[in-house]
């Protein structure tokens, strides 16, 4: 038996769920390239995204998926042979280092945790035994999606300050921006990259960067720029060359949409939900851990992500039987655990278009596959998560 008609419930960091008005922003017939309104909607979206970085610098748009956005910053500040500081809190920043590292830069990894965040006092001390300066960009994220840490960014800046380093901040926000606060002007961040289908709500397919004056500054002697990604062709007066080529029009009428979606809900109250519902899903997480079975990947509380849970499962039935047990019989599809966590943890996204009853509904059917798997756990997650909610949303 089966339980998994009527639609089906994508709880995976990404893609998420699209909302449908961003669906039907697409449908319709193919555009002049050089007409106006084309031109217009470019200049609309290239403002509002350079808003939602909180930058008075410009953003860019790349017909890619955040490993072309990853690249696009790395070509447009940097020069072979110089070195990058990545600081490890799970999978991505680790993958942003090994791109460039493929690319010709050299890469050091500031050993972190698969559990924690970044911590600042380490940038600060490795930062100051670096008195040559050697270390020419530091790579980190807001949000890792494999560990689903979040990381403090302003105090990461703070540290680079302390230090006394001129080294650029590059923040990966693929899994934050538009969920959580995010201020690229206010906290430091020299170069930030974002991508359309996480926090977003748009098909994959669209890459975002936004640079300040000193990123641009280190771009005019960077010498592993390339034809497609170069800020400076980009900035070029004709509108094919703010895409390189063909714009990605259809999804531009999504991402237009999207960002509509966004300021019409603001992002203030865009913030609360992510906050509200990712606690809803750690008051569940929290009950059902106390079992010894189940556990948070993230050991403090305060580092645990308002985007993304992972889950760690010990034993048998593992937590790749859950997610199957989950999507097969229940038609709820949860991340699977990646890098480390691979084969030990399942994911719960709580990103971009979601409510309460999506996440309620995700919530539920994990305690019902938990049950019939006979997987221990403390009874009762989903009544300690409808109360928090009940509590915290006002009548
Ligand atoms: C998803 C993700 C990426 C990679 O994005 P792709 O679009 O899959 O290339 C990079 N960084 C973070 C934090 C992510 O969550």
């Amino acid at each position: 038996m089966v339980v998994r008609a009527g639609r089906e419930f994508l709880a995976i960091p990404g893609p998420t769920t699209m909302p449908d008005e961003v669906l039907a922003a697409m449908h319709r017939p193919a555009a002049d390239i050089y007409s106006q309104d084309m031109v217009e909607l470019t200049a609309g979206l290239l403002g509002d995204l350079s808003k939602l970085f909180r930058t008075k610098g410009k953003s860019y748009i790349y017909i890619a998926n955040g490993h072309g956005a990853w690249e696009a910053v790395l070509t447009n500040i940097l020069s072979r042979g110089e070195k990058v500081l990545v600081l490890e809190s799970g999978r991505f920043a680790l993958g942003w280092g090994e791109a460039a590292a493929r690319m010709g830069v050299h890469m050091e990894v500031l050993k972190g945790g698969w559990n924690r965040s970044v911590r600042p006092q380490d940038v600060e001390a490795r930062l100051k035994a670096d008195t040559n300066h050697e270390i020419k960009a530091i790579l980190v994220v807001q949000i890792d999606t494999a560990s689903s840490v979040v990381n403090d960014i302003p105090a990461i800046s703070a540290a680079i300050k302390a230090a006394k380093h001129p080294a650029l901040l590059a923040v990966d926000t693929v899994a934050s921006l538009g969920c959580i606060p995010f201020d690229m002007d206010g906290w430091g961040v020299d170069v930030a990259m974002s991508a359309s289908q996480k926090g977003l709500m748009t098909p994959p397919g669209l890459a975002f960067v936004a640079v300040n004056d000193r990123a641009r500054e280190a771009h005019r002697k960077a010498d592993m720029r390339t034809p497609y990604f170069d800020w400076t062709a980009r900035d070029g007066q004709e509108h094919y060359q703010k895409y390189a080529g063909t714009p990605p029009v259809h999804l531009l009428f999504a991402l237009r949409c999207a960002l509509d979606l966004i300021a019409k809900e603001g992002l203030d109250n865009i913030f609360l939900r992510h906050r509200l519902l990712a606690e809803t899903v750690r008051r569940a997480v929290g009950v059902w851990a106390q079992s010894n079975t189940i556990a948070f990947n993230v050991l403090d509380p305060t580092e645990r992500s308002d985007t993304v849970t992972s889950i760690l499962v010990s034993g048998t039935p593992t937590a790749n039987e859950l997610r199957t047990y989950c999507s097969q019989k229940c038609g709820v599809v949860l991340g699977t655990g990646i890098g480390a966590l691979s084969g030990q943890a399942f994911r719960i996204a709580h990103m971009g278009h979601i409510n309460a009853p999506m996440v309620l509904g995700t919530l539920s059917v994990v305690e019902v596959a938990l049950h019939a798997l006979g997987i221990p756990h403390g009874k009762g997650g989903m009544q300690a998560a409808i109360d928090y909610l009940g509590e915290n949303v006002a009548a």
